[in-house]
């Protein structure tokens, strides 16, 4: 035995965590650690659970010894998420996420000493970004909530808790261990389908039907993240000079791009938080009075004035001048594929329904040269389908070359300049083609 073996801080930290049998944890146990290190509500998923096949892999990719997803909550104040003023919204925001990753450190800090490996994915930001504009979190930490029985998805795509409501901070814990007791999620729906969401966003990102329309988001509330963030640094390294960038960019709009780098990013909106009634803690006030409810919480974001950030030619901009002619629009650039993967990946995300309406077509591509790959395109009844490889008869067959593709996109290589070299290749009627274009406005 080593001298540090003997230490009594390394004795005392060898205590075993309790286990119904050997290598199993007890559940109870187990969530009165998280709760004791201030969770606000427990879950634990199985990492065999169906709910998590699709990033299975990428979880034991990041901790490899993964057995149980422990899933936290943790509650907001719902005052200031609600506030016109955003500051007070976005620092409640952080300081959420930063509690929340001090509780899950603290409990894979004391899991540690009780001889059980585990690993903490980040709650909110940073991420992956050497894998920008792919898949760039660990874990995504609302399908393992929902399973983890901690709420179900609202209309707006956030988990609500039977309780909190939206008003939550979510995280997860890599566990090397199972966990005698599993969560199974709750049978109904908290989502009272007031659809005040719907009204509340100003990009129209959420649909009464419940469609969700990514980019439209990302644009605007994620404006001072990722792709906002890059293409500001475009636009000031596209500026002529001083002049030309305070042209561009308001005074107010660069002042607030300080801010976030000073302190942490700003959510442009998360409307659809905040005027969120569900809950059983808080929709009280929503069934007492919907009319003053209405007036005190959902009218003062709706008649904000304020920039919204939409790319030319979107659904989120015609959204915008329909709905909110008071509200200033800003076109701005979106989501640029750096890949052949990344560009088929973000079809999806970047697609604009009310663009697609009345298409109905089938294209197939094939990249050739240092991307290669097939792909299927299906646009129909204002949905679209990619698959890989070509499925079907297709109307529209494109032939590229990877670089001289993302050259097009990234507007750094004219579509006819390709075509007159034979980089790319289109066969089938140019309106088709035309009106894919106008189906991803970037
Ligand atoms: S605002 Fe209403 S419709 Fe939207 S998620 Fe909340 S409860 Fe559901």
């Amino acid at each position: 035995m080593t001298k540090l073996d003997e230490h009594p801080t390394v004795i005392r930290h060898r205590r075993r965590a309790p286990a119904e049998v050997p290598g199993v944890l007890d559940a109870e146990w187990l969530r009165r650690l998280c709760l004791d290190a201030g969770a606000d509500d427990v879950g634990f998923v199985a990492i065999d659970r169906s709910e998590v096949d699709d990033q299975r892999a990428e979880i034991l990719r990041a901790f490899p010894s993964t057995r149980t997803l422990v899933s936290l909550v943790g509650r907001m104040n719902p005052e200031p998420v609600r506030s016109p003023a955003r500051s007070a919204a976005n620092q409640e925001f952080h300081a959420s996420y930063e509690h929340m990753d001090e509780v899950t450190r603290k409990v894979v800090r004391a899991l540690g000493e009780a001889g059980v490996p585990a690993m903490n994915p980040t709650s909110a930001f940073p991420m992956e970004m050497d894998r920008y504009p792919g898949r760039i979190w660990v874990v995504a930490h609302k399908p393992v909530a929902v399973a983890a029985g901690l709420g179900q998805m609202g209309l707006h795509r956030c988990v609500i808790h039977p309780v909190f409501g939206s008003f939550i901070s979510l995280g997860t814990i890599l566990l090397s261990r199972d966990v005698a007791a599993v969560s199974e999620p709750i049978d109904y729906n908290p989502c009272v389908e007031c659809k005040l969401c719907v009204a509340a966003c100003p990009v129209g990102a959420i649909g009464a039907d419940g469609y969700f329309n990514f980019s439209a988001c990302m644009t605007h509330n994620y404006r001072e993240f990722m792709s906002g963030f890059t293409d500001w640094v475009s636009t000031i390294a596209d500026s002529r000079g001083g002049d030309d960038y305070r042209r561009r960019v308001a005074e107010s709009e660069s002042a607030s791009m300080w801010q976030s780098l000073s302190f942490k990013a700003n959510y442009k909106a998360a409307y659809c938080v905040a005027v969120c009634p569900a809950g059983e803690d808080v929709i009280g006030p929503f069934l007492d009075d919907r009319k003053r409810f209405l007036e005190g919480v959902v009218d003062p974001l709706k008649s904000k004035e304020e920039p919204v950030y939409v790319i030319p030619g979107s659904d989120a901009e015609a959204h915008v001048a329909r709905r909110f002619p008071w509200k200033t629009i800003r076109r701005v650039r979106g989501l640029r594929a750096g890949s052949i993967p990344g560009f088929l990946f973000g079809l999806r995300l970047t697609f604009q329904r009310e663009a697609a309406r009345g298409l109905s077509a089938t294209y197939h591509f094939t990249f050739t040269g240092r991307e290669p790959a097939e792909a299927t395109v299906t646009i129909r009844d204002r949905s679209i389908n990619v698959q890989d490889g070509h499925e079907g008869e297709a109307q529209v067959r494109i032939t590229a070359d990877s670089d001289a593709w993302l050259g097009f996109l990234s507007g750094t290589r004219s579509l006819v300049w390709a075509m007159i070299r034979r980089k790319i290749r289109v066969r089938g009627p140019l309106r088709l083609l035309v009106a894919f274009g106008k189906c991803f406005p970037s």
